[in-house]
């Protein structure tokens, strides 16, 4: 799958699955740019590992929450590497909390970091990638979009209106030659699940067929699939990643 000399932005690339991305786009030879919120020292390291490997990435600090911050980040990739080629938008967090006692802020902070960031950076980006005819953009949803989890209807509304905008805004931008889909990870090992996993790691493992937790590089395999030029005829899927979880089986 060929991303070579493609220019990449990757929200959330600091740490977790967005670092696992940033590194494949990096090494399958693509520029990349990635952002991250508050934890520079994680990011610095993304930057001097890919470095030691002869790799180039571009740590941006920015709030995708923010409009104007995804603005003004596509307006620097752009100015700086001439095109943007690949969008993968990445960065998420989780509130959780039974329904009877989230209160609005963790709604609000969910949907707007997980949601209305993908907006953010899907407009910004497109004016840019219809011009040059070309783009692929990538979503990170969840299982949790179609799978149940008590204490996570903030994020499961999250995850859910990630895939009904991408399948929406495949649609709109076929024609321009840029393809939007969604990457649905089950449980991957990273600092977002760590507490999760160490309370209850062994019985998480017992319900999936692969008897494994995910990594980070199984999902930017998928990710990659996306991303790459052979795969302009796939838009508006859900590849779900996640070692047969949501298969149901005994
Ligand atoms: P993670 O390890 O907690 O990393 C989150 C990343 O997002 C960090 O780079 C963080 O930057 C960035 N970020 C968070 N809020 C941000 C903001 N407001 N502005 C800019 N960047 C922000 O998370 P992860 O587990 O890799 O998850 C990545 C994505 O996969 C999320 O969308 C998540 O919902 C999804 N996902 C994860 C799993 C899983 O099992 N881990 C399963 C399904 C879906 P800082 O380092 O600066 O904080």
């Amino acid at each position: 799958m060929t991303v070579k000399d493609r220019v990449a932005l990757v929200t959330g690339g600091s740490r977790g699955i967005g670092r696992g991305v940033v590194e494949a786009l990096a090494r399958g030879g693509a520029k990349v740019a990635f952002v991250y919120n508050s934890n520079s020292a994680a990011a610095d390291e993304v930057v001097s590992a890919l470095a030691a490997e002869g790799h180039e990435a571009w740590a941006i600090q920015a709030d995708v929450r923010s409009k104007e911050a995804a603005d003004n980040v596509i307006e620097q990739v752009v100015e700086k590497w001439e095109r943007l080629d690949i969008l993968v938008n990445n960065a998420g967090i989780i509130r959780d909390g039974l329904l009877a006692t989230m209160d609005a802020q963790q709604w609000q902070d969910v949907i707007d970091t997980n949601l209305t960031s993908v907006f953010n950076f899907c407009q910004a980006v497109t004016r840019q990638m219809m011009g040059q005819r070309y783009g692929r953009i990538i979503n990170m949803s969840s299982v949790a979009a179609d799978v149940s989890n008590p204490g996570q209807a903030n994020y499961a509304a999250s995850k859910g209106g990630v895939e009904g905008f991408t399948r929406c805004i495949a649609t709109e931008l076929a024609r321009r030659g840029i393809t939007a889909n969604a990457v649905a990870p089950g449980f991957i090992e990273t600092d977002m699940t760590s507490a999760v996993v160490s309370a209850a790691g062994a019985e998480i493992k017992k319900k999936i067929p692969a008897r494994r937790l995910g990594l980070p590089d199984d999902i930017a395999g998928a990710v990659m699939y996306f991303a790459a030029d052979e795969s302009s005829y796939v838009t508006g899927q859900v590849l779900k990643v996640d070692g047969g979880l949501t298969l149901g089986g005994l």
